[in-house]
């Protein structure tokens, strides 16, 4: 591997004052700095402050067993502190080499201690620490990058609003909490007056800045965690709002329109020489025999409704019934 060496923190855990001395100087000429500790106690208390690259862990100690350690270790470890464990042993039975891996080491060194193959043992694992680092930081970047797709997938790039997927996502969402509640759920329809000919007069560009505009005044007027302001097509919004009944959503349909309108956009196509907007409203207790694609319908009549009555005004209507609302 091509790079700088990685700086590995290393924990020497042995009772035997010699070999503990012997094992670090080994380390030592290797660059290392080791950490020691002569009692399982210490070792667990280092190990959970500092979190060790490597441990070298005899198997025998004082208090509580080497082979306990390890099994402590790997129950509370977290992946992205994962530990390598070499064993430092002097028993010579097989099982007890086996007994070793299977706690969780991963590999062993028998006592007396080699210089030449504690050195090979820690380049080793080295190599293991290494390859977990970038595994971590692979996987992190990649989180990361999948947050922002997932950001980039839901949400209109001009405005920054819910965009149509995840309107029908969402929509479905909420329509499903509300039936279970048994409370009312509207849509607002929202589309802007005459912005054909305030494109063509102030050109696109000026045309997207509008619709920034109104996506702003869409997001203050419905500021609760469960109200859902998405672009519903080129020049059309849209309003989800739960556990709202016709007059809260007329309520809110009539924010927006006051708003927009005194932001007092020029728009000489307009009667009103500013840009306006006009708003259909829905509402329905969700139940058997009601669909969510019928509701969608109803608003898009109202709002149809309030573009023939001359637009820059909000219509209701309350599942099946229209109801006339007109404000200048
Ligand atoms: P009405 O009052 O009846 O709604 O008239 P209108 O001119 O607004 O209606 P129409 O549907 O005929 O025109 C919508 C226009 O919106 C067409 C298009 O030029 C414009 N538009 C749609 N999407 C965008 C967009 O993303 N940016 C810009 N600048 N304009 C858009
Ligand atoms: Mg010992
Ligand atoms: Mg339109
Ligand atoms: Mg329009």
């Amino acid at each position: 591997m091509v790079g700088k060496e990685v700086v590995l923190k290393t924990l020497v855990v042995e009772d035997s004052k010699v070999t503990l001395k012997a094992i670090c100087a080994y380390l030592e000429n290797m660059g290392i700095h080791p950490l020691t500790a002569e009692t399982g106690k210490d070792a667990l208390e280092i190990y959970r402050r500092e979190h060790p690259d490597i441990i070298l862990l005899d198997g025998r100690l004082p208090d509580i067993d080497g082979f306990d350690v390890a099994r402590e270790i790997r129950a509370t470890e977290k992946k992205k502190d994962w530990s390598a464990i070499i064993f430092l042993t002097s028993m010579t039975k097989d099982e007890d080499l086996a007994r070793g891996i299977e706690v969780g080491g991963d590999d062993y060194l028998m006592k007396p201690v080699s210089e030449i193959v504690l050195k090979a043992k820690v380049n080793a694992m080295r190599r293991l620490v290494e390859m977990q680092r970038e595994l971590i930081a692979a996987t992190h970047k990649l989180n990361q990058l999948n947050k922002e797709l997932q950001q980039l997938s839901a949400t209109d790039g001009l405005t920054g609003l819910s965009n149509r997927r995840m309107f029908d996502e969402l929509s479905r969402r909420e329509w499903r909490r509300c039936e279970r509640a048994q409370k009312p759920f509207s849509l607002v329809m929202v589309d802007v007056d005459h912005f054909k000919s305030y494109n063509d007069t102030y050109g696109h560009q000026a045309g997207d800045e509008c619709l920034k505009s109104i996506a702003l005044q869409m997001q203050r007027a419905a500021p609760r965690a469960s109200d859902v302001v998405a672009r519903y097509g080129g020049e059309e919004f849209v309003f989800v709002l739960g556990e709202t009944d016709i007059d809260g959503a007329k309520w809110v349909a009539n924010l927006l329109r006051q708003r927009v309108s005194d932001l007092k956009i020029a728009n000489e196509a307009s009667p009103l020489h500013h840009v306006t907007v006009s708003c259909g409203v829905a509402s329905v207790v969700p139940g058997e025999g009601k669909a969510l694609e019928s509701l969608l319908q109803s608003a898009d009549d109202a709002l149809y409704q309030a573009k023939q009555q001359g637009r820059n005004r909000v219509l209701g209507t309350e599942y099946g019934q229209m109801g006339s609302e007109a404000v200048s």
